[in-house]
């Protein structure tokens, strides 16, 4: 595996590629790889001739006050594990690199990002201007023909089809399942942060979801119902300073709440344990006699995507 560090360096080596007729899948992350990231390399090691994975920890999809300093940067033991798992290159450019002086477009997608974490008194969607302008960046600069995002990060994942669908970018954006602790615990470079009785506490998150699912499947199908019995066992176990941030039962492609689970939905949350804020989904099916029609990894219809 070759480390880069130039938009220049990168373009050679896929350019090279590309004539060659390989098939490229980019795996963008923040670095601090753990088993979420590495089963995103391993489905494009497995679909893809030459897999990217890029590590930057992008400044400007933090919200002022965020862990932008703190968050942890392990450059040698994600080389090592990203190269252990097969990919070909891996992209690690400078703030400078993404950011020359002088930088001053953005990409944003309306409406799917002004609510859940993008809710307007959390500031949001400045947090998704920051993540769609730096993957619409990724896309130009590597130009791959797959792009591997993580079903953990909902609502970036719904943001970014948008993105792809309405600017006409050519790749085909693969959704992978969230990859999971023996508890639950969804995997994030956050739960680092937890301390042991935190840890603890983070399941309720998963609980949560896991009892909306058994109560779907006992034929309570009201959002209203089923989210306010997840608050309440939220609130059972979380401690008094953990703050919910929401809870709520949502269309995976639009985003908005839903009345009713009478198709695929998505169950959101976002808490703060302490001061580590957390999410996680489950995808919602309604019990119904023939088999779902519908992929949940999937939310906009591939072709408008291309
Ligand atoms: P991040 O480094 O947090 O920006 O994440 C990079 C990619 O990994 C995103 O597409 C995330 O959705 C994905 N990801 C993060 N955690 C998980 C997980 N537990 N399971 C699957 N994918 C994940």
């Amino acid at each position: 595996m070759n480390t880069v560090t130039s938009i220049a360096e990168l373009r050679a080596e896929l350019d090279a590629a590309r004539a060659a007729g390989l098939g490229v899948g980019v795996v963008p992350t923040m670095g601090a790889l753990h088993e979420g990231h590495l089963s995103l390399i391993d489905r494009s090691v497995a679909e893809c001739d030459l897999t990217v994975v890029t590590v930057f920890v992008n400044p400007t999809q933090f919200r002022p006050g965020e862990d932008l300093d703190a968050y942890p940067r392990r450059l040698a033991d994600d080389t090592a594990l990203a190269s252990e798992r097969g990919a070909d290159l891996l992209f690690v450019p400078a703030v400078e690199e993404i950011y020359p002086p002088g930088f001053a477009t953005s990409v944003a997608v309306r409406g799917i990002t002004e609510r859940l974490c993008g809710d307007a008194t959390r500031r949001g969607h400045e947090h998704f201007d920051g993540v769609t302008t730096v993957v619409a960046k990724l896309f130009n600069i590597v130009q791959p023909d797959r792009a591997y995002f993580g079903q953990k990060d909902a609502q970036q994942v719904a943001a970014i089809r948008r993105m792809v669908a309405d600017l006409n970018f050519r790749v085909r954006i693969e959704t992978c399942p969230t990859v999971r602790e023996a508890d639950g615990l969804a995997l994030s470079s956050r739960n680092a942060y937890l301390s042991a009785d935190q840890r603890e506490r983070a399941t309720a998150l998963v609980d949560a979801l896991r009892a909306t699912q058994s109560e779907l499947s006992d034929g309570v199908r009201d959002g209203a119902t089923l989210t306010q019995s997840a608050l309440r066992r939220l609130a059972d176990r979380l401690a008094p300073d953990d703050t919910v941030e929401y809870f709520e039962i949502v269309d995976p492609c639009s985003l908005e709440t839903v009345e009713s689970v009478d198709r695929p939905a998505l169950a959101v949350v976002a808490a703060r344990v302490g001061s580590t804020r957390l999410i996680d989904n489950f995808p919602l099916e309604p019990k119904t006699d023939r088999p779902s029609a519908i992929p949940t990894t999937n939310p906009i219809p591939q072709g408008a995507a291309i």
